[in-house]
């Protein structure tokens, strides 16, 4: 906590040490400006978001950012979860530095029909309960601001103390291929995401749909539905089912990576009806319109650059 700033003379006559501070409660309590009164502070390191446990928390004078007060003799936390638990599932996430700010209530993409989607992701939210949870996929095209949107709500679920781990899937192949070239296994790495309390995939269905990658995919979405553990992913395919596959017959009829690819792909077709129907019993399915943020930002930027039209310039009268 910082002290109060004291004149020479004061000094002389009490000095510092000597000067009984009361006890206004943990910083946490005063909400302080520093962190809104959260504790923790985000940044970017990298290529990820990085969380920091605020300093008015490690300095506070009531706790030192132990996060324990005494309560009728007993010993009790100041906070639940303690920011510190908070900070470390923030920087297990690896949650993307570009989406660190990113919030449901900030989101601005209303050429479509986002209002709705964050009103119904709010309410998703809001009812989640970790015992009987319900994963979630967020459909929709390219740059309508599906991954702003999940970096939110993961976000918001380590702030409630429930570990999360994001992941882009295509980056994650990648990963698991750079660890074959060195010997590694992968066991370890989809072991952290098959146990996690909510996997982020970011980019369900990207890839080259191989047997190997849907394998991979498998191991995650099963390992995770035996576990009765959620997954929340976007996807740039088409949600709907495929109505070509008759799932009273058997659902590993059709050979997941053997399809034919079409324009109008879905995302059952990407992924294979067996990991497909897994999503579409323990998840939500959300689809996200609009415009292409980064298209427009694009054309406004050229537009920018055309030369004015003739007549007579604005506001030089
Ligand atoms: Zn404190
Ligand atoms: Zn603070």
């Amino acid at each position: 906590m910082e002290r109060p700033i004291r004149s020479l003379k004061e000094e002389l006559h009490q000095p510092a040490h000597q000067t009984e501070l009361p006890d206004m409660g943990c910083a946490l309590d005063q909400k302080r400006s520093c962190c809104d009164g959260i504790g923790y502070r985000l940044k970017t390191m990298g290529s990820l978001t990085h969380a920091e446990l605020c300093n008015c928390v490690s300095t506070c004078s009531s706790c030192f950012g132990k996060n324990r007060k005494m309560v009728d003799g007993r010993s009790k936390p100041c906070r639940t979860p303690a920011p510190s638990r908070i900070v470390n599932f923030i920087n297990s996430a690896c949650l993307p530095a570009r989406y660190s700010a990113a919030r449901l209530d900030s989101f601005s993409n209303f050429s479509g029909n986002g209002r709705e989607v964050v009103t119904r992701l709010s309410h998703w939210y809001r009812e989640f309960d970790p015992e009987r949870p319900r994963g979630l996929v967020l459909g929709g095209p390219v740059g309508v601001g599906k991954t702003y949107l999940l970096c939110a709500i993961a976000k918001n679920f380590a702030g409630k103390g429930i570990s999360v781990r994001f992941i882009d899937f295509f980056q994650l192949l990648l990963e698991l291929k750079a660890g074959y070239a060195q010997d590694k296994s992968d066991a370890s790495l989809l072991n952290t995401l098959i146990e996690v309390d909510i996997l982020f995939i970011d980019e369900l269905g990207k890839g080259r749909n191989s047997d190997w990658e849907l394998s991979i995919l498998d191991q995650l979405v099963m390992g995770r539905y035996n576990r009765n553990r959620i997954i929340v992913a976007s996807t740039n395919y088409d949600l709907k089912p495929n109505t070509r596959v008759n799932y009273s017959t058997n659902l590993d009829e059709r050979k997941p990576g053997s399809f034919e690819l079409d324009r109008f792909e879905s995302l059952e077709q990407r992924i294979g009806p067996r990991i497909y129907s897994r999503l579409f019993e323990t998840s939500e399915f959300m689809e996200l319109t609009g415009e292409d943020f980064r298209k427009r930002t694009l054309e406004e930027k050229l537009q920018g650059l055309k030369p004015q039209p003739p007549g007579p310039r604005r506001g030089s009268i």
